[in-house]
């Protein structure tokens, strides 16, 4: 592509482009007022989960957003074309990451948007985050539309879907950008979690598991999971992002129970506990860390023992199973292609398929679970062993 980084300085915006603001309402009530009551009021009752910790348990709060009408940062031309083109991209580290699965919808031509009920439907960007419209009329501009929705995931802002709206000239090929950690780029980094979330799930499973959407509320004044619906200060914290939804994936997945409470990384607490924060960062391991990463580790995740490593866990760390850090640690070790200790190389599939509908416990019922499916008797004690260094088999 054409442009770099630097074209944000020079951020050549079309003077025409035409931010519409119409407001929307297609999203059920849904209160933020009360969150930390919430909170106390659904401790232990399963289907929720207090992540206060994870993000150094301070409120971190935008003050009022701006709306759900978003824009994006630049707006860059690449040049002509016979109808319109455009590449959604947001910058991860002074990269360009393409936004995929985003559906756009181009109003008055060939592929204007369909309805069934309030769901539109559509073409989506592709892997690349490109979308290419067939025609349009020589001389107009054309109206670019797109919901941060879809049948699985939504991202919203208070009861509305987050949504762009565009006019651009037919004709014309450009890239629509995103920084890291704008207003705009934060909520499409949620976007992109999520995105790469489902189609990691979508390698191993078909999905009927997952019946419910999944709202993703951003910006909110605490990171916590609470019946299908995500809670972010920050959008823009891949790993966070990816272990809240981890705990909604669990829930439908009836993977296992939720323990009650707040809860610091290096400790132990109950066994429920232990197991669902675990499952929930193994999960944000899974779908956004490459699977032979010698020096697998999240980023954003519990700001005073940043860099939390996935690979190796530091010797203070509570050495039992109620300990989340190595119940991920541990599920990660199983699956992974990075030998540092342990040998067991197991399809991430198989382990999705023998702990789907479990309803477990505990990581022990976990390992008693995998016992009985099938797996190599020694190596899952190794890797047991490996990671559990005071309750060894
Ligand atoms: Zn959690």
């Amino acid at each position: 592509m054409k442009f770099k980084k630097s074209d944000f300085s020079v951020s050549c915006f079309f003077a025409f482009i035409l931010i519409l603001i119409t407001f929307n309402a297609n999203e059920k009530a849904f209160s933020q007022s009360s969150i930390f009551t919430t909170i106390s009021n659904t401790q232990g009752r399963g289907h929720f989960a207090d992540d206060r910790q994870l993000t150094s348990g301070r409120r971190l709060r935008f003050l009022a957003p701006p709306s759900n009408n978003i824009t994006p940062d630049a707006i860059q031309q690449i040049g002509p074309h016979n109808s319109v083109k455009l590449h959604f991209v947001r910058s991860i580290k002074n990269a360009w990451t393409p936004i995929s699965g985003l559906p756009v919808t181009m109003a008055n031509s060939p592929l204007k948007t369909a309805f069934i009920g309030r769901q539109a439907l559509g073409p989506v960007t592709d892997q690349n985050g490109v979308i290419e419209f067939a025609s349009c009329t020589a001389g107009g501009n054309v109206l670019i539309q797109l919901s941060l929705n879809n049948e699985k995931i939504s991202v919203i802002n208070g009861r509305l879907f987050y949504k762009i709206s565009l006019q651009i000239p037919c004709g014309t090929e450009a890239a629509i950008q995103f920084k890291e950690d704008s207003f705009a780029g934060q909520v499409f980094g949620i976007w992109q979690v999520a995105q790469r979330a489902g189609y990691v799930l979508s390698t191993v499973s078909d999905l009927s598991f997952w019946k419910r959407k999944i709202r993703f509320s951003f910006p909110d004044s605490a990171d916590y999971y609470n019946f299908d619906t995500v809670h972010l200060t920050l959008g823009h914290q891949w790993d966070v992002v990816a272990h809240e939804m981890g705990h909604a994936i669990y829930d439908q997945a009836n993977i296992g129970q939720f323990g009650g409470g707040d809860h610091k990384i290096d400790e132990c607490y109950s066994n429920e506990l232990g197991l669902s924060e675990g499952w929930a960062s193994f999960f944000a391991a899974w779908t956004q860390i490459a699977l032979n990463d010698p020096n697998a580790h999240f980023e954003y995740m519990v700001p005073r023992r940043a860099p939390i490593q996935v690979e190796h866990v530091p010797a203070d760390v509570c050495g039992k199973s109620q300990s989340e850090w190595r119940v991920f640690s541990f599920l990660w070790d199983l699956i992974d292609l990075n030998n540092d200790g342990e040998v067991s190389v197991v399809e991430s599939k198989k382990l999705w398929d023998d702990l789907l509908g479990a309803r477990i416990s505990s990581i022990d019922s976990a390992y008693k679970r995998l016992q009985t499916r099938g797996w190599n008797q020694n190596e899952l004690r190794q890797v047991w062993n490996l990671n559990f260094p005071a309750e060894p088999k």
